[in-house]
C-alpha cells in the first residue's frame, strides 16, 4: 500500500521543531537533565509533549491518568495544559526518577495538580475503580512496562468517560513489531494490544507515526 507519510529525516524534523515547538523553558530544562540519564530515550519528544497538551485542551480535560511517569516530562506537559482545577493521577514505581519529576512539577508551579501514586499502576487503577471512579476521567496516557499494557488499557478504558481519550505510547516499538525473531514479553504485548485495538469496537482509533508510534483510542 502506498505510504503517504513523509520520510522524516533529522534535518526535516529539526525544521518541524523550529517552526512549531513552543517548549516552555522548564520543560526544556527537564529534557536536558533527563538527557544525561542512562534511560534518556524513555523521555517523549518535545513535539509529542506539545501534541499531548493540545489533545488535553481539545478534550477540555480536567481529570487525567498517567501510567508511567519516568522523570515527568509528559505529566508536566499535560499539567501545564490543564485548567487551574485540573488533576493528574500519576502512576509509577520508581522513586529515583519520580524525584526528578517532583522537582520540576514544583518548579513549574503545577505540583498541586499531580497526585503521584508510587506503587504498581494496576493496584492504583483498581483502587480508583473500587472507589467508584469509573467514567470520571477525560484522558489517559499509557507509557509504562509494555508487558502490562493490556491491563492498563482495560482499566483506563473503564475509568474514562465516553468521549475520553487514551494515548498509548511506543506502539511501533522501534520497528521491532515487524521482527518475528523478537518474541520477548514486551514486544509480544505491544503486538497483541495493537491487534486487539484494531478490532475493538469500544473505541474509535488512530495510530500515528509520532515518536515511537502513538495510538489514540477514543472511548465510544
Ligand atoms: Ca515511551
Amino acid at each position: 500500500m502506498a505510504n503517504r507519510t513523509i520520510k522524516m529525516t533529522g534535518k526535516l524534523h529539526d525544521y518541524l521543531l523550529s517552526v512549531s515547538s513552543r517548549e516552555p523553558a522548564v520543560l526544556a530544562k527537564l529534557r536536558k537533565e533527563t538527557g544525561k540519564l542512562q534511560w534518556a530515550q524513555m523521555q517523549i519528544g518535545a513535539d509529542q509533549g506539545q501534541f499531548m497538551g493540545l489533545l488535553v485542551r481539545l478534550l477540555g480535560a480536567r481529570r487525567t491518568l498517567e501510567v508511567g511517569v519516568f522523570t515527568g516530562y509528559s505529566s508536566l506537559a499535560v499539567a501545564l495544559a490543564l485548567p487551574a482545577d485540573g488533576r493528574i493521577i500519576a502512576c509509577d514505581v520508581n522513586e529515583e526518577w519520580t524525584a526528578i519529576a517532583r522537582r520540576y512539577w514544583a518548579e513549574a508551579g503545577v505540583a498541586h495538580k499531580i497526585d503521584l501514586r508510587l506503587r504498581p499502576a494496576v493496584a492504583t487503577l483498581d483502587e480508583l475503580l473500587r472507589n467508584g471512579e469509573a467514567g470520571r476521567f477525560d484522558f489517559a496516557f499509557i507509557d509504562a512496562d509494555k508487558a502490562n499494557y493490556d491491563h492498563y488499557y482495560e482499566r483506563c478504558l473503564k475509568l474514562l468517560r465516553p468521549g475520553g481519550l487514551i494515548a498509548v505510547d511506543n506502539v511501533l516499538w522501534g520497528g521491532e513489531v515487524l521482527d518475528k525473531t523478537k518474541q520477548d514479553d514486551d514486544t509480544n504485548a505491544i503486538r497483541a494490544l495493537n491487534a486487539k485495538l484494531h478490532g475493538d469496537d469500544r473505541v474509535d482509533l488512530s495510530m500515528l507515526p509520532v515518536g515511537d508510534g502513538l495510538t489514540l483510542a477514543l472511548k465510544r
